[in-house]
């Protein structure tokens, strides 16, 4: 059986269990610290019983409701959150997966009393975070999910073999995971209102799905690091051709990190001076990332430090540490869209070659 946790409104929960004087009022989280040109990206309750949702413009929210209270996303605190509610589920001691910020999965197993269970944790997320959470009970990941939603918030939600038709008759087509886009609306224009019209039709679209499960106890391996150097024909004075290696060896570094799923925290800049010896120095980042752009900027900001003085550099290395897997999807509208360009650029390069495509300012490397 699975046990699935999903967090109510979660950003802007926790925004409020920090300022107590947001709770209770509509409240949005921008994606960005400008209130009126940005767009939600969480919405409380009370902004959600308006008609207010995550993805719309904050423009129209503020439309809709004139007072609505403002807060823009602090992503560090929500990732910290989040991954101190896994450690917490992590003491439970059963198969746990991550599947994404704020929802957590266990597989519990026959268990001969889940509601309890569920509430237990439920108890337990909101004395440690002060922040609600909705379980869903089923015999699959798919269910749970589903159920998860249909008792929220702060609600829990059982679906048994004796329930299952009764509860799916009840449960709109457009609540099931994979069916909220296109593919959902399409099948409700085919008549398919509910998730028990989607079973009668497709019945094998419920059946066992093993989803990603990390054991109990496991500590997956993980590469402590992961870099790439390179030595200039000549020694480069150009700054501009050396930041143009720098990228080059961060979209190296991005693009391995990517293929094996990792993320990574700190990025580490090596550089050879020919006649002045090395710089090296390192930096930690509450953010881990796999973008090799961000790994570029991170290693920019490194390189600032190095003392004011014209040097020649000769050799170049970045690396990244402070490896994990990639845990989440991304948060933020931008981010969404970020994601969706880099995993388009990996495909064109892993169908058509190796720089098929790349940023323009690696052309300076040619030089
Ligand atoms: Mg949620």
């Amino acid at each position: 059986m699975i046990l699935h946790i999903d967090m109510d409104a979660f950003f802007a929960s926790i925004e409020q269990a920090i300022n107590p004087r947001l709770k209770g009022k509509p409240l949005i989280v921008g994606s960005r610290g400008n209130r009126m040109r940005t767009v939600v990206c969480a919405a409380s309750y009370p902004a959600k019983a308006l008609g207010i949702h995550s993805g719309m413009p904050t423009r129209e929210a503020f439309r809709i409701c004139p007072g609505l209270e403002f807060v823009a996303a602090d992503q560090a605190k929500y990732i910290w959150t989040s991954e101190r509610i896994l450690e917490m589920l992590r003491g439970y001691a059963w198969p746990l997966n991550y599947a994404s910020i704020d929802e957590f999965q266990l597989d519990i197993g026959p268990h001969p009393e889940p509601l309890k269970l569920a509430a237990q944790i439920r108890e337990q997320i909101y004395a440690n975070f002060n922040i609600t959470a909705s379980v869903g009970i089923g015999k699959n990941w798919l269910l749970a999910k589903l159920a998860s939603k249909l008792n929220k918030p702060d609600g829990a939600t059982l679906i048994s073999e004796a329930n299952f038709s009764d509860i799916l008759s009840r449960a709109p087509l457009t609540k099931l995971c994979g069916m909220a886009g296109k593919t959902g609306q399409i099948l409700m224009t085919q008549g398919l209102k509910t998730c028990w019209d989607l079973y009668l039709k497709m019945p094998g679209y419920f059946d066992e799905n093993p989803g990603k499960f990390e054991e109990a106890g496991q500590n997956p391996d993980l590469p402590k690091s992961l870099g790439h150097s390179y030595t200039l024909p000549k020694p480069q004075i150009n700054h501009r051709v050396i930041r143009a290696w720098l990228r080059v060896l961060s979209e190296m570094v991005g693009e391995r990190l990517r293929r094996q799923d990792l993320t990574s925290r700190t990025v580490h800049l090596w550089l050879n001076f020919p006649q002045d010896g090395y710089f090296a120095a390192q930096k930690t980042f509450s953010i881990a990332t796999n973008d090799s752009y961000e790994i570029y900027l991170r290693s920019l900001k490194i390189m600032a430090r190095i003392p004011q003085k014209a040097h020649k550099i000769r050799a170049l290395g970045v690396t990244a540490s402070h490896l994990n897997r990639q845990t989440y999807l991304p948060l933020l509208t931008e981010e969404k869209r970020r994601e969706a360009l880099i995993k388009a650029f990996d495909r064109i390069n892993s169908r058509f070659g190796d720089n098929s495509i790349f940023p323009a300012q690696v052309i300076l490397t040619h030089k």
